[in-house]
């Protein structure tokens, strides 16, 4: 089933939760809402779901407004972050709940809910604990048998919020790689929350980054990663070290130092600029042979197997304009050869550069 969402605005009280979003996901895609804690991800869930009516705006599903369509009527399932599983009822009648409430018409038989029910329990693969008690499973189990619940009543969307934000680091990374599986197989379209950049990126056919309210940006994970069209996506996606400065020549001035960086872009000279690396674009320059970047002290040197993370602070001539503190990755064998050291002065300079004009929204 296609979603569209149609200029949805949602405010609590004052508050702009949503503004003016507008979103298309084809049917049979996995998205991730990705965004900080409190940017809207959950509102828009629910308003998708029909748990939450918007101010204005639309959510059309296969083709059609569905303001007037009840939750109930509109082909969704849920997973949500803490189990809602029944504590009272076996696995087996969690999962065939929403079979045996079907009214009589649509009822299937006994024997066809118990086929359905293992059907399900084999998809999630926990068919050897039907006779479970929620509280006899663990956090994983619990969540893999919400969405076998989920699953029971044939949604034409899937809806999981923050499903895995509970587990352990690594059955969280298990859960988000079986989920992935499961979608190839099903086909549902199927949009999940989450805060975890890490578990957008791995899972999700497309991504949706929001901030207060906003969409900062939809794209594939490479796109996103690779492309981030505002500082704010730039920096949620990963860890970046920042240069505040303002476009001179060919390179952006950082106080009193200079990047060199060959950037054809639109952007005027001596505009105020925001300039972004990552850690693996920077390098570090032990010796005095090059007077451009900007002088740090190396604090720290971390390795972890064949490359080594370089933690470094700012000496003071890039003054009010440059960042505190640096990251730079680089292949332990490089600083094993340029004999780089905890305490020792060097310059850090770019070997990429994302520049983006300040604006008054920055
Ligand atoms: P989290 O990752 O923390 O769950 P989120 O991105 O899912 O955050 P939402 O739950 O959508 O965020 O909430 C967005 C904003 O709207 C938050 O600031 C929240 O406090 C506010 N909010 C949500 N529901 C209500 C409500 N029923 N009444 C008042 N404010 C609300």
């Amino acid at each position: 089933m296609s979603i569209v969402v149609q200029n949805v605005n949602k405010k609590f009280g004052d508050f702009v939760a949503l503004n003016n979003v507008s979103l298309e996901f084809p049917s049979g895609e996995l998205v991730a809402l990705l965004g900080p804690s409190g940017c809207g991800k959950t509102t828009l869930l629910r308003i998708i779901a029909g748990l939450e009516t918007p101010d204005s705006g639309n959510i059309i599903l296969d083709g059609a407004d569905t303001s007037a369509t009840p939750v109930r009527d509109r082909q969704v399932g849920f997973v949500f972050q803490h189990y809602a599983l029944f504590k009272h009822m076996t696995v087996f009648d969690n999962v065939a709940f929403g079979l045996q409430v079907k009214n009589r018409k649509e009822r299937p038989s006994k024997d066809e809910i118990a086929h359905k029910v293992h059907e399900l329990l084999k998809l999630v693969q926990l068919d050897w604990l039907h006779d479970r008690f929620p509280a006899q499973l663990s956090g994983g189990q619990r969540q893999r048998i919400a969405l076998a619940r989920a699953l029971a009543v044939q949604p034409k969307v899937l809806l999981l919020d923050e499903p895995f934000g509970a587990l352990d680091a690594k059955v969280r990374k298990e859960l988000r790689r079986w989920l992935r599986q499961l979608h190839d197989e099903l086909h549902i379209t199927s949009i999940f929350v989450t805060h975890d950049q890490e578990e957008a990126l791995e899972v999700a056919d497309r991504v949706v980054l929001m901030n207060q309210g906003n969409v900062e940006q939809i794209g594939s994970p490479d796109e996103v990663y690779e492309h981030p069209a505002t500082p704010f996506v730039y920096g949620f996606l990963g860890n970046v070290n920042l240069f505040h400065g303002r476009v001179e020549g060919e390179g952006i001035q950082v106080g009193n130092d200079k990047l060199e960086h060959n950037y054809s872009s639109s952007i005027s000279q001596g505009a105020s600029v925001m300039a972004f690396a990552r850690p693996h674009e920077l390098d570090i320059v032990a010796d005095n042979s090059r007077s451009d970047g900007v002088p740090a002290k190396i604090d720290r040197i971390l390795s972890f197997g064949l490359n080594s993370r370089i933690e470094l602070s700012a000496a003071s001539s890039g003054g009010e304009y440059a960042q505190q503190f640096y990251e730079v990755e680089l292949p332990k064998i490089e600083v094993v050869k340029r004999g780089l050291v905890e305490g020792q002065q060097v310059r850090i300079v770019p070997s990429q550069l994302r520049v983006f004009e300040k604006l008054s929204k920055n």
